[in-house]
C-alpha cells in the first residue's frame, strides 16, 4: 500500500474537521505567552493562566516586567512548573522590551531564520515553541512539529525524514510555504490525534482507514 502524501493528509483533515481557528488569542504577545505556558500543560489550564494574567494587567511585556515575580507565579500556577515558566516569561518579556522596543511585532521586520535564532537563545524556548511564535504570532511560513505530528506520520507510514528539522522542512515544502495552510495543518493534526489517533487509536470512522499502514497492519 502506498502511503498518502503530507498534502493529501492535510487536505483530508481539513475536509473532515474544517478550520480549527487556531491560535485563539487577542494579540501576538498573548500567542507567545500561550506558546511558552503550554509546554507540559493542558490548554484548559493555559487559558486559566492567561485570563489571570489579563485580569492583572500582565499580558504585555511591560505588564509582566512591572509585576512582582511571586505574584506572577501565583497567576500562572495552573500550568505547572510555574516558577520555571515565570522565569521564561520574564526573560521573553525582557528580550522584547530591551531589544525590540517592547513591541513583539517589530520581530516581523527580520527574516524568519534570524528571529528563530534569537528565540532559541532564550531559556524555555525550544524549536516547537519558537515555531509556534513564528507562525501564529508573527505570520512567518514555518511549520510546528509536535509529538502528535510524529505519531500520525509513523502510524500512516509517511516518510518525512528523521528528527524535528527534517519533518518541519518536509511539511513546509509539501504545503508550498502557504502560511495559513501551515497554521491550519498543525492545528488539524492536534485535533485528529486528540479525537481519533490517540495513544490507543479509535480507527473506526477515521478518514484514513483505507490508507493507514497502522490500520492495514491490524487487519493482517
Ligand atoms: S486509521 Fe487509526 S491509526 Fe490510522 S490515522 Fe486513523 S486513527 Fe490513526
Amino acid at each position: 500500500m502506498k502511503a498518502p502524501t503530507i498534502s493529501d493528509v492535510c487536505r483530508c483533515l481539513e475536509v473532515e474537521y474544517g478550520d480549527p481557528g487556531w491560535w485563539p488569542a487577542e494579540t501576538p504577545f498573548e500567542v507567545a505567552v500561550g506558546a511558552i505556558l503550554t509546554q507540559r500543560a493542558s490548554w484548559r489550564n493555559v487559558e486559566l493562566a492567561i485570563e489571570s494574567l489579563r485580569n492583572a494587567g500582565s499580558l504585555t511585556p511591560a505588564g509582566l516586567l512591572r509585576a512582582r515575580r511571586e505574584e506572577l507565579e501565583q497567576l500562572i500556577r495552573p500550568v505547572g512548573f510555574y516558577r520555571q515558566k515565570t522565569r521564561y516569561l520574564l526573560e521573553f518579556a525582557s528580550f522584547i522590551d530591551r531589544d525590540h522596543d517592547g513591541n513583539i511585532t517589530s520581530l516581523s521586520r527580520m527574516t524568519a531564520s534570524e528571529v528563530r535564532k534569537e528565540l532559541l537563545r532564550l531559556p524555555g524556548i525550544g524549536p516547537e515553541t519558537a515555531d509556534s511564535i513564528l507562525l501564529y504570532a508573527l505570520g512567518f511560513p514555518t511549520f510546528v512539529v509536535d509529538a502528535y505530528t510524529m505519531r500520525l506520520l509513523e502510524r500512516m507510514g509517511i516518510d518525512a525524514g528523521e528528527g524535528y528539522e527534517s519533518v518541519k522542512k518536509s511539511f513546509e515544502d509539501s504545503l508550498d510555504g502557504d502560511c495559513s495552510m501551515m497554521a491550519r495543518a498543525h492545528a488539524l493534526i492536534v485535533v485528529h490525534c486528540k479525537s481519533r489517533c490517540k495513544s490507543t487509536p479509535v480507527c473506526n470512522g477515521c478518514p484514513f482507514i483505507e490508507s493507514c499502514i497502522s490500520e492495514a497492519e491490524k487487519q493482517k
